[in-house]
């Protein structure tokens, strides 16, 4: 009797058709329990690596894993992918052309594929389901599975009905995945998707490579520019702001000072949306400046800063929105700048919000996470990783306030100056006009109102106004201070003021510093490696090369980590290729001379 082809090992896999020696964290350990037929719960910050906890075991198993993606771009960017690498993989989407359709529907029947992309509209259809049921399917992935969540802004209605797999497929194991960090939505997952008997797999959240860096705003724009040319010319980046039209206006003063920079928003034409990100996966050193409808799908991995010009809308959005950089695990910046309008303005919106008192206290609760990680003096990871249950110790070395620990000084004494004079001038009016009374100003609103004579005016002439700023801004975003709920833009004392008034509690706040001191470290390299810069720029020609030639993006041929192996490794021939990261047995094959050919032909100074 023949034997039945022996399956290959999971390690087998990783290194001859990815190109990788070991396993990364929780992998091996997903891997195994989905190849054995059981269902996992994967949760994994961006760049963990969990498209491999679903690859791997979909070529163990016999039968095709089927993959439920819900963007046309994500499924076709990890088809091309796992082409390049030699896995039979095709996508089933609305984008097809009929002829293109029917040849992966008649590759599926035949059991031709190892794995199958599907929108979840589609697999749910009920003649796609039946056809299904007459093949072998080795698992079901759901990706991004925080779209089942009505709570999250990726929701997906289609995604509530995934439920059915359980029904009509109980033999066949589900992984579910996502990298969203929120409690919340995990049971979510877990209760609409998975068994009660699934794993769960959950890896630490903490991106070592991003490096976190918050500052005060003052002149946004020039201090965008300074960070960008300072620290990435060159490089790929998001810019996230508010307003559609702060997007365009953005993109088009940087491209004038020749930064080629693009805008995305919700109102632009679809074709243009597209159009847009498309040149942004393919392109070397484009910046995208966009509002949040910019994001899920955004697969590219060489993304090497994400920049606030606006507070983003939570915490848990802070970290979705910087967690775009650096999925390759190199080097990547996380920059936002904020400052006083920005907070007063979210405390506005939201007391002028006609949600319910449930609703607006989260909201509440919400704010105040995120102005206390803008506004914390200690290292931002145990306050960010805090956040989503999962404890740091701090001390990172790699957050603004490790690397330069903020100069702090006790403000009680001002902070009681400024508060008092808050309640003086009867708690309606904004910073400025407290700020006139503290410094003893005299302005005719002063002289109308008759303030000058109350006992606060002209107590804070040892401070600039600049620092009265610093001191109601942090006010505000510790909570001392709030908007008045009518919504003309004065400020109220909170309760929780009262122990700072009666000198119970010390306040000390941040010294702001100049807006400069954040731009003045050292640029952020593509890796420790000294770069050669031709040899760095040839390899990436080289690599544009055959990425334009298969039409592909450039990182789907190698990512960066890749050629920065070239770089420190040197390999003179394939032998020596094929031990760099990322380089399985297809790709040797395919671009090892290609890559030895373009390192022969460098000048023989800039090897080494
Ligand atoms: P995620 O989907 O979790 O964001 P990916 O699956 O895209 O992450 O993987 C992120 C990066 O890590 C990719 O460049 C991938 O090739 C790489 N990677 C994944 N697993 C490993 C591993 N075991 N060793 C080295 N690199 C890995
Ligand atoms: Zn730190």
């Amino acid at each position: 009797m023949p034997q039945p082809p022996e399956r290959p090992t999971a390690l087998s896999l990783l290194q001859r058709v990815f190109g990788y020696s070991e396993f990364r964290g929780a992998q091996a350990e997903v891997i195994d329990c989905v190849a054995a037929g059981d269902h996992a719960l994967v949760l994994m910050p961006t760049g963990g690596g969990k498209s491999l906890c679903f690859q791997i075991p979909a070529l163990i198993r016999p039968g095709v894993g089927v993959v439920v993606s819900p963007l046309i771009a994500l499924m076709q960017d990890q088809v091309s992918a796992l082409k390049q690498q030699g896995v039979k993989a095709a996508a089933l989407h609305s984008g097809l052309t009929p002829e293109a359709r029917s040849e992966v529907e008649h590759n599926l029947r035949n059991g031709e594929l190892d794995l199958l992309y599907v929108a979840p509209e589609r697999l749910l259809s009920g003649d796609f389901l039946n056809r299904l049921s007459r093949l072998d399917i080795a698992l079901f992935a759901i990706d991004e599975a925080h779209c089942v969540s009505q709570w999250g802004h990726d929701f997906r209605p289609e995604y509530l009905q995934l439920g059915v797999l359980g029904e009509r497929f109980a033999e066949v194991p589900r992984i579910a995945l996502t990298a969203t960090a929120d409690y919340r939505t995990r049971e979510e997952i877990c209760r609409r998707l998975l068994p009660d008997n699934a794993k769960r797999f959950t890896a630490s959240f903490d991106r070592q490579n991003i490096r976190y860096q918050i500052g005060l705003k003052a002149r946004p724009r020039e201090q965008l520019l300074r960070f960008i040319q300072d620290r990435h010319a060159g490089q790929s980046g998001i810019v996230y702001c508010m307003s559609r039209r702060a997007t365009e206006q953005i993109a088009d003063w940087l491209n004038a000072r020749d930064i080629p920079a693009l805008a995305y928003h919700a109102g632009l034409d679809a074709s243009v949306r597209e159009h847009h990100q498309s040149r942004f996966l393919r392109e070397d050193g484009l910046v995208i400046v966009a509002t949040v409808a910019f994001g899920m799908g955004i697969d590219k991995p060489d993304v090497r800063f994400v920049a606030h010009l606006d507070l983003p809308k939570t915490l848990e959005a802070y970290y979705q929105e910087t967690g775009r950089a650096g999925r390759d695990g190199l080097p990547a910046e996380a920059w936002l700048i904020y400052g006083l309008q920005d907070i007063y303005r979210i405390r506005q919106m939201q007391s002028e919000s006609s949600a319910g008192i449930e609703h607006k206290r989260s909201e509440h609760r919400r704010l105040e996470a995120l102005l206390g990680f803008c506004e914390t003096t200690t290292c931002r990871r145990p306050t960010l990783l805090g956040h989503f249950d999962e404890s740091h110790p701090g001390d990172c070395a790699n957050c603004d306030n490790c690397l330069a620990p903020p100069p702090t000084w006790d403000a009680t004494h001002a902070a009681q100056r400024l508060l008092s004079c808050v309640y003086r001038t009867g708690q309606r009016f904004g910073a400025g006009h407290v700020i006139d009374v503290l410094r003893g100003e005299s302005t005719e609103r002063i002289r109308a109102l008759g303030h000058q004579h109350l006992s606060t005016f002209g107590l804070g002439q040892d401070y600039s106004r600049a620092t009265w700023q610093s001191v109601t801004r942090q006010l505000l975003a510790h909570g001392y201070l709030a908007p008045d709920p009518e919504g003309h833009g004065g400020l109220r004392l909170s309760d929780t003021c009262r122990p700072l008034l009666r000198g119970e509690t010390p306040l000390a706040l941040r010294e702001d510093q100049p807006a400069a001191k954040l731009q003045s470290r050292r640029r952020v390299e593509a890796s420790d490696v000294a770069v050669d810069p031709d040899t760095w720029a040839a390899l990436r020609a080289e690599r544009r090369r055959l990425a334009e030639s298969e039409g592909v993006p450039p990182y789907v041929i190698f990512h960066d980590t890749t050629l920065l192996a070239m770089l420190e490794q040197r390999p003179i021939n394939l032998e020596e290729f094929a031990q760099l990261p990322g380089v399985g047995a297809r790709k040797l094959e395919r671009y090892g001379e290609a890559f030895l050919a373009a390192m022969a032909a460098l000048p023989q100074s800039s090897l080494g």
